[in-house]
């Protein structure tokens, strides 16, 4: 089967969005910052989800989505903790109702009530009710709430700890995922998300982390960000820095997904990475949205490029598949639960 792990709630019902806004709008006010939610039906939800991420799954041919809310409108950066939380929480729920309506092709992934300056142990709560209650496999953790200030400490610091500590616990992985950026010098899906992705890994091969925490594990999304095309440049700086080789220091925790949208960049990954630490991924509908007008295909069809790697079959499977069974067991779990 195809499992694509990086997927988002893009086009969820346009309520959803106009209680975000009520929200807001009544934080700058000083009114209640968690106004009823409005009355969004099953079948409004069937069809954003049918109309979008379901058809394009079917056309390109996936089975099943590890999908989450939007990333670029969890906005830590908006209004304080408190508001954070609650927005957090009905984005989870509504994640746990797409989950509940196509249970063979969706499974949850939860974004996380932070906020700049509030300590990452207050997510822990919201973590523990969507695996534990929801049934979701992983989260989205955002190392920099603050939305392109880079406030927070970097990931290896034990300020993170607690947040780890049960991550461990309850066996799921983080994926290192950003929001949309407020500061203008970062647009959010070119600049904030992949300097993102390779500021995580260089944090992660500056510090210890995995020493502390040697089942931890963390999906670094958009193909790695800026690492696999600069591989030399970080195997180098471990060296440099007496850090273990990276395969040792930090690739048994650390894996990339394939949201690159061009052939000659997978094949790229590809080469550079070794096999066991890609998941596929398309980070559709979200990013990229357009056709390539070379090829004629949609920039963010990403598993033309895989079929296209002249690599052995069951190489492909690890990529498809067998990756993410590991590195999600809970994933792995539900599916063996469905006959899968
Ligand atoms: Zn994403």
């Amino acid at each position: 089967m195809i499992i694509d792990c990086h997927g988002h709630y893009t086009t969820a019902p346009a309520p959803h969005d106009a209680w975000r806004n009520a929200q807001t709008a009544a934080f700058k006010a000083g009114g209640d910052i968690d106004p009823d939610y409005p009355d969004i039906t099953d079948d409004e939800i069937r069809e954003t989800i049918e109309k979008n991420q379901l058809r394009l799954l079917r056309e390109r041919g996936a089975d099943l989505t590890i999908f989450s809310p939007r990333a670029s409108t969890m906005a830590h950066h908006i209004g304080n903790e408190a508001v954070s939380q609650a927005w957090t929480r009905r984005c989870n729920d509504l994640i746990k109702r797409v989950v509940d309506l196509f249970p063979q092709t969706f499974v949850g992934v939860c974004q996380l009530p932070q906020s700049p300056g509030a300590p990452i142990a207050n997510s822990i709560a919201e973590l523990e009710r969507c695996v534990k209650d929801l049934g979701f496999i992983g989260c989205n953790l955002n190392p920099d709430p603050s939305g392109g200030h880079w406030t927070s400490q970097p990931l290896t610091d034990r300020a993170w700890y607690p947040f780890f500590e049960k991550m461990v616990e309850l066996d799921v992985p983080a994926m290192i995922h950003v929001s949309g950026s407020c500061n203008p010098n970062f647009h959010a899906t070119g600049a904030h998300y992949i300097n993102a992705d390779t500021t995580a890994f260089m944090q992660f091969l500056e510090g210890d982390l995995f020493k502390d925490f040697p089942t931890l594990r963390f999906i670094i999304p958009h193909g790695g960000g800026a690492v696999p095309y600069h591989w030399g440049r970080y195997r180098g700086l471990a060296d440099m820095l007496k850090r273990p080789p990276l395969r040792e220091h930090v690739m048994k925790n650390v894996f990339f997904d394939t949201c690159v949208y061009h052939q000659p960049g997978i094949d790229l990954l590809f080469r550079v990475i070794d096999i066991e630490n890609i998941l596929f991924g398309s980070e559709m509908v979200g990013a990229v949205r357009g056709i390539d007008p070379e090829t004629g295909n949609y920039f963010d069809d990403t598993r033309r490029y895989i079929d296209a790697l002249e690599i052995p079959a069951e190489d492909k499977h690890k990529v498809f598949e067998l990756n993410a069974r590991r590195v999600y067991p809970r994933l792995d779990a539900i599916l063996r639960s469905q006959g899968r």
